[in-house]
């Protein structure tokens, strides 16, 4: 989405380079470089001044070797196809990584959400659902939130289905609102399970969180959660945080000596994560420009915004001190970062490992909506904390067992347990 960057020919280069290593068969390869279905749809709404606006929607099935394609739905005004695409196939590999029994989609409409009022946003979303409910499902694909979407939405457009299916069945989409079938957890997951792998990270380099500060890309739901778990459970600080303004179309970083307090910010910030400016100066905190994140002198840096941030160009910034990268985000860095980050050895704990918390808790909450028994948050949490801690694990262990750069190992993980469902359920022998 970001400039000349097409993150789908990203995904597909990594995966190339990975599926090389491994000298995986080329018709297997063939397989997994593409989604296996592409929707792609147009969705009438009425909007409130009385006119007919039409929007594009799109839905992508990456695979569903290990279980029903799961991922999120994006509204974003620069949404593509390929990006979609990228961002599905991502989804395969964080669900194989996370070792959860999902495979990979994504969906997405164009559009920038804080245009629309309350009324025409729900009925975009049960639009998507008109055109989509025949190919989705708990036991064969389940949307959940992403950019610009939220848990009302997803309540929503559980709703939707449940309505042209005629049974309540919550477990089609997951990130629903609390009381309204979702799970306990799942808005703090995935910034949490960030933090979980930084933790592990941290264990693993011998580095000490108290004495560490970290830099972050965004301030949605990701990094909200991710900056106040670095404070609150590793006792870190947070130098900055770099976010859109939806009001001035650019975006800003907001630092203070000492360290950013999550909290004051997160009662400053609406729900499109745009940071209220004046507040935030008048209670003392410095405005630099958008891309001032990247060049903090700090022990971590946390993108944790949109796809193609850190590239050739952006990663010249980065300050000698910085040992880890952990993505928040899904395809923050391009390939040729990734070269640079090798070579200065810097520990990259690469997106579908680092932000798998969000997906492995909607799991959770699948498995808690066809009990219809729902759990304490610190059991949700609990279970998340050992999920994200042994999928470090296993990736740790095979970039030291091959030698082989953190996202490569990654993939290798995933791969390995994709191509292994495939096989154990004959897709390679006979009838693919
Ligand atoms: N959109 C999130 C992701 O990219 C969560 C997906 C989900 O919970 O299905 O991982």
């Amino acid at each position: 989405m970001a400039g000349q960057i097409n993150a789908f020919e990203m995904a597909q280069k990594q995966f190339d380079g990975v599926a090389k290593q491994l000298k995986l068969d080329p018709g297997v390869a063939e397989i997994l470089r593409w989604p296996v279905r592409e929707f792609s749809f147009r969705i009438p709404v009425r909007m409130e001044d009385g006119s007919l606006k039409v929007f594009q929607g799109f839905r992508v099935q990456h695979n569903d070797a290990r279980g029903p394609n799961k991922g999120g739905i994006r509204f974003h005004a620069a949404e593509t196809m390929d990006t979609v695409r990228a961002l599905a196939t991502w989804m395969t590999w964080k669900c194989a990584v996370a070792d959860i029994p999902l495979g990979g989609g994504k969906g997405g409409i164009i559009v920038d959400p804080s245009t629309l009022t309350l009324n025409e946003k729900e009925s975009l979303c049960r639009g998507w659902v008109r055109a989509m409910w025949k190919n989705i499902g708990p036991r064969n694909d389940v949307p959940a939130p992403d950019v610009g979407t939220t848990p009302q939405m997803m309540g929503w457009m559980m709703d939707e289905y449940s309505r042209l299916v005629g049974q309540y069945t919550p477990g089609v989409f997951t990130g629903k609102p609390i009381g309204g079938g979702g799970s306990l957890g799942r808005t703090e997951a995935t910034g949490f399970g960030v933090m979980y792998t930084v933790r592990e990270a941290m264990n693993h380099l011998k580095m000490n969180p108290t004495d560490c500060s970290v830099s972050i890309q965004g301030f949605g739901n990701v990094a909200q959660y991710a900056a106040i778990a670095f404070v609150e459970q590793l006792g870190g600080s947070v130098a900055c945080v770099s976010c859109y303004d939806r009001h001035s179309k650019k975006a800003y970083t907001y630092g203070k000596k000492g360290g950013i307090d999550p909290r004051f910010l997160l009662s400053i910030v609406d729900q499109y994560g745009t940071i209220d400016k004046q507040k935030a100066q008048d209670s003392g905190y410095d405005v630099e420009d958008a891309d001032a994140w990247l060049a903090k002198d700090v022990d971590v840096l946390l993108p944790a915004a949109l796809e193609g941030q850190i590239t050739a160009d952006t990663v010249k910034q980065l300050s000698n001190r910085v040992k880890i990268v952990s993505e928040g985000a899904n395809g923050p860095t391009t390939p040729e970062a990734d070269e640079v980050f090798k070579k200065n050895n810097i520990f990259v704990i690469p997106d579908f490992l680092c932000n798998a918390g969000g997906v492995t808790t909607s799991y959770f909450e699948q498995v808690q909506n066809d009990m219809n028994f729902y759990w304490s948050k610190e059991e949700v949490l609990e279970r998340l904390d050992q999920k994200m801690t042994s999928a470090f694990n296993a990736v740790v262990d095979r970039s030291e067992k091959e030698k082989v750069y953190m996202r490569d190992a990654a993939y290798m993980v995933a791969i390995d347990r994709v191509v292994t469902a495939m096989e154990l359920r004959g897709w390679l022998t006979g009838d693919a």
